[in-house]
C-alpha cells in the first residue's frame, strides 16, 4: 500500500521538537546508509501538541549493526532485540528494527507464533516500514518521522484521525486486542490522556473482549496499573475504565463492589483520590504506589475490615489488604512490599488520630509520609476538624518530614540546545 507522505512545508514537526540526543541517533544511521524514523508515541504528541516523553526510533538496521554504530549501546529483550542507546545526561533512545507483522492464518511462513486463542506469543521477525506500521496498535501510533527529507510517512490513516481527534485501532479491533489484550487498556489511557473520542468499533471491541485481560501476565498487568495511576488524567481513565467493563477484567473484586456495593459516598471517595493523584502528578510528585493504591482502595478495603468479627482493628485492616492482595493474585502481581506498606497506611491512622508521638516516632519516615498523606486526605474528605494534621505538622518527628520522602520532584529541564542550519526539503 502506498503511503500518505507530507513534505516537510505541509506538516508542523520541526527537529527543534527533538531531543539532542535522538537526533545523534537518526543521524548518525542515516549518514551509514540507513533509514532513520522517528516512530510512535514522540511523532503523534508533537502533532498534537504536546511534548514527547520519549523518542523512539525505528530502522531497517539490524540490532547487531546499530550497536556497532554506537558506543554507548545495549541490546536488550528475548523476544525481540532492542538497542538501547544510553546518554550521559540520563536519556536513552530505544532503536527498534523495522518488525514483521503478525501472521494471518493464510501466511503461515511467519515465524511468529499465533496461539489458538489468537494470542500472539512470539514476534521476532523483522519486516518492512510498512508492516512494521502495521504492527502497531493505534493509528495516531504508526506514524514515522524520517530524518532524510522530514517528510511525515503514514501507512495507517494516523494523520487523519490525528485531525479528527479520534483513537482508532489499525486492522480489525476484535484480532488485535485479542493478540495482546493490554491494547484495550492502551486505548482507554490513550483517549483520556490525549483527549481523543475512541472510534466505534475499537470502542465496542473492548466492551466485548474486556474480559480477555485474564489472558495478561499479571506482572505486566501491574506495570500497566502504573501506568494508569501516572498517566495525569487517572480519573479520566478510571472513568472509561469502568464504562467500558475493563475495571472489573482488571480488578474483579473491586471493580465489583463498586458496581454493586458502594455507597456515593465511597465512589465519591475514589474519584477525588484520583483528583488527588492527577494533582500530585500534575505538580511534578511522584508519590509512592503503596499510597497511590491505598488511597484509591481505601473505601473498599474499609468495607471488607468491617465485615471481620472477632479479632483487634489492626488485624481486620491487615486481613482487609492481605485478602485483596490474593484475590488480585491472578491479574494484578501486587508484591509483598507494596502490601505491606499499604497495611502500614491504614493501621498507622489511629495512632495519628491519638496524636501517639511515641508510636509515630518509631515509624520508617517513609512509612510516616505515606500514612500522614492519606490522613490528611481522609480529614479533608470528611470535612473533619483538621486540628490534629496541623498539631502533626508542628510535631512530625524529626527526620520524617512528610514531602521529602513520598515525593520526588520532576528533574531540572535540559538545557538549551545548539542552533541548527535550517531544515529544507532534501
Ligand atoms: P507513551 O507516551 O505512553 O509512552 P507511546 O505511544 O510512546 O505512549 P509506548 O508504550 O512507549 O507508547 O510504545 C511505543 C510505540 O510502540 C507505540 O506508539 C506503538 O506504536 C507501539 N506499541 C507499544 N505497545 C504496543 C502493543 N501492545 N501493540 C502494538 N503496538 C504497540
Ligand atoms: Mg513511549
Amino acid at each position: 500500500m502506498e503511503p500518505t507522505i507530507l513534505k516537510r512545508n505541509d506538516h508542523p514537526v520541526s527537529r527543534e521538537d527533538f531531543s539532542e540526543e535522538a537526533l545523534k541517533v537518526l543521524y548518525r544511521l542515516k549518514n551509514k546508509g540507513h533509514k532513520g524514523y522517528l516512530a510512535g508515541g514522540c511523532v503523534r504528541d508533537i502533532l498534537l501538541g504536546r511534548k514527547p516523553k520519549d523518542f523512539d526510533v525505528a530502522t531497517d538496521a539490524t540490532p547487531n549493526e546499530v550497536k556497532r554504530m554506537f558506543s554507548n549501546c545495549r541490546l536488550i529483550g528475548r523476544r525481540f532485540r532492542l538497542a538501547h542507546v544510553n546518554f550521559h545526561g540520563g536519556e536513552t533512545i530505544e532503536v527498534a528494527t523495522f518488525r514483521a507483522l503478525p501472521p494471518s492464518d493464510d501466511n503461515h511462513s511467519c515465524k511468529l507464533v499465533k496461539k489458538q486463542d489468537g494470542l500472539v506469543t512470539r514476534d521476532n521477525e523483522f519486516g518492512t516500514p510498512e508492516e512494521d506500521a502495521l504492527r502497531r496498535d493505534f493509528t495516531v501510533n504508526a506514524l514515522f518521522y524520517d530524518i532524510s527529507n522530514f517528510s511525515i510517512i503514514d501507512y495507517a490513516g494516523g494523520l487523519k484521525d490525528i485531525e479528527n481527534r479520534t483513537l482508532r485501532c489499525i486492522g480489525n479491533p476484535d484480532e488485535r486486542y485479542i493478540e495482546d489484550p493490554v491494547r484495550m487498556l492502551r486505548a482507554v489511557r490513550f483517549a483520556a490522556t490525549l483527549d481523543l473520542t475512541v472510534e466505534e468499533e475499537t470502542w465496542d471491541g473492548i466492551v466485548r473482549l474486556a474480559p480477555h485481560m485474564e489472558n495478561t501476565s499479571n506482572a505486566r498487568l501491574f506495570e500497566e496499573l502504573g501506568k494508569w495511576f501516572n498517566c495525569e488524567r487517572a480519573l479520566a481513565c478510571f472513568e472509561l475504565m469502568e464504562k467500558s467493563g475493563l475495571l472489573i477484567a482488571m480488578l474483579p473484586t473491586f471493580g465489583r463492589w463498586l458496581r454493586d456495593e458502594a455507597s456515593d459516598s465511597d465512589r465519591l471517595w475514589i474519584e477525588k483520590a484520583f483528583t488527588q493523584i492527577d494533582k500530585w502528578k500534575t505538580a511534578g510528585v511522584a508519590p509512592d504506589p503503596a499510597l497511590q493504591m491505598e488511597l484509591v482502595f481505601y473505601p473498599y478495603h474499609m468495607a471488607r475490615a468491617e465485615t471481620f468479627t472477632d479479632m483487634p482493628e489492626h488485624e481486620k485492616l491487615a486481613k482487609a489488604v492481605q485478602d485483596h492482595q490474593k484475590a488480585l493474585m491472578p491479574r494484578v502481581l501486587i508484591s509483598q512490599g507494596y502490601m505491606h506498606a499499604m497495611i502500614k497506611i491504614l493501621q498507622l491512622q489511629k495512632p495519628l488520630q491519638d496524636q501517639n508521638e511515641k508510636r509515630m516516632g518509631s515509624v520508617r519516615p517513609s512509612e510516616f509520609a505515606t500514612a500522614f498523606a492519606l490522613y490528611k486526605f481522609r480529614a479533608i474528605f470528611l470535612e473533619d476538624d483538621l486540628s490534629t494534621a496541623e498539631w502533626w505538622t508542628q510535631h512530625i518527628p524529626e527526620g520524617k518530614h512528610r514531602e521529602r520522602h513520598y515525593a520526588k520532584r520532576k528533574r531540572k529541564p535540559r538545557k538549551p540546545r545548539k542552533p541548527r542550519p535550517p531544515e529544507t526539503n532534501a
